[in-house]
């Protein structure tokens, strides 16, 4: 029995040291994929619950590696966080969204996710900043999705920060509430323009009274504290029966559409598609 332990102990090593290696392979990558158009960004359209029309667009960073092919976005941006890169992408992330926007109808606000990291930093105000100055993208047309975790560190710091961009007239979304650290405190101090509910609640809402008590819940506040709430992960017509009639604000999934490629988004919004 030992020597089957040691075995496993062997083998398991052996996979950890393999999975490292890969990260440190990717790191490589990526910090060479920064300087080379590898990175684009997909676009998912996220409508009004009460028009059915396109109010904006979500930013999802992709990474089509030369001889893996494509990187799922929560893996590259983990690595990105690790090796220090997140800085630089996320720039670079935010220019490509705010660049490919002024392309588009000009109510079409365009929803670029934050990683936690980018805001500790310190210097997100004058990056956005930058960023609209020289893109020329109004601030109105601009939200930045954070999520909770967000909040484990400095929270009096991370809120400032927050404060200050918006000053600059582009909006804050709460992203992913309900499945981190979740404090209802955080709207006691900070009123986001929008919160979205984690697509595991949506999931689930239909089959679990607790999801759909949730979701419920989140409305409410989101309404009385006068911040839209969006469901995002709406895959069938049943669940966005159940959001409309919840009281959700703004709907996004594959339902409508999945992330569209910027050519594709593009098309799609200049023949002001309506779903
Ligand atoms: P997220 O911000 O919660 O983005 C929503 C994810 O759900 C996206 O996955 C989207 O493609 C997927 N999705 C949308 N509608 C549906 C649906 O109806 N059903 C299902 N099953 N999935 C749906 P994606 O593109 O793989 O991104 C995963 C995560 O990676 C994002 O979650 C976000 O946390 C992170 N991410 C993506 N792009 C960026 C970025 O530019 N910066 C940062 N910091 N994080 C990013
Ligand atoms: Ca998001
Ligand atoms: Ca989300
Ligand atoms: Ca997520």
């Amino acid at each position: 029995a030992k020597q089957q332990g040691r075995g496993i102990v062997c083998f398991f090593s052996a996979e950890m040291d393999r999975a490292t290696q890969d990260r440190r392979e990717l790191e490589r990558d990526l910090r060479a994929a920064l300087d080379s158009g590898e990175i684009t960004l997909a676009y998912q359209p996220v409508l009004s619950a009460s028009t059915g029309q396109i109010t904006s667009v979500e930013a999802l960073a992709r990474w089509h590696h030369p001889v893996r092919g494509p990187i799922p976005p929560d893996l590259f941006i983990s690595i990105a966080e690790e090796g220090g890169l997140i800085a630089q992408l996320g720039k670079r992330i935010l220019r490509i969204a705010c660049e490919e926007a002024m392309d588009w109808p000009e109510h079409i606000k365009v929803a670029v996710n934050i990683s936690p990291m980018q805001v500790h930093a310190g210097d997100l105000f004058k990056v956005v900043r930058h960023i609209l100055t020289i893109t020329g993208l109004s601030p109105r047309r601009l939200q930045l999705e954070v999520t909770e975790g967000l909040f484990l560190r400095d929270i009096d710091h991370t809120f400032r920060e927050l404060d200050q961009l918006r000053t600059l007239g582009i909006q804050i979304l709460m992203d992913d509430f309900g499945v981190g650290y979740s404090s209802l405190s955080y709207f006691e101090r900070f009123r986001f323009d929008k919160v979205k509910i984690d697509q595991s609640f949506v999931r689930q809402m239909l089959a679990s009274q607790a999801s759909s008590a949730i979701i419920q819940a989140v409305v409410g506040l989101g309404t009385k504290l006068g911040m839209g709430v969006v469901a995002e992960g709406v895959e069938t017509a049943e669940q966005m029966a159940a959001l409309v009639e919840a009281g959700c604000t703004h709907l996004q999934g594959y339902l409508f559409s999945k992330p569209l490629r910027s050519a594709e988004i593009k098309a799609c919004l200049l023949a002001n598609a309506r779903f």
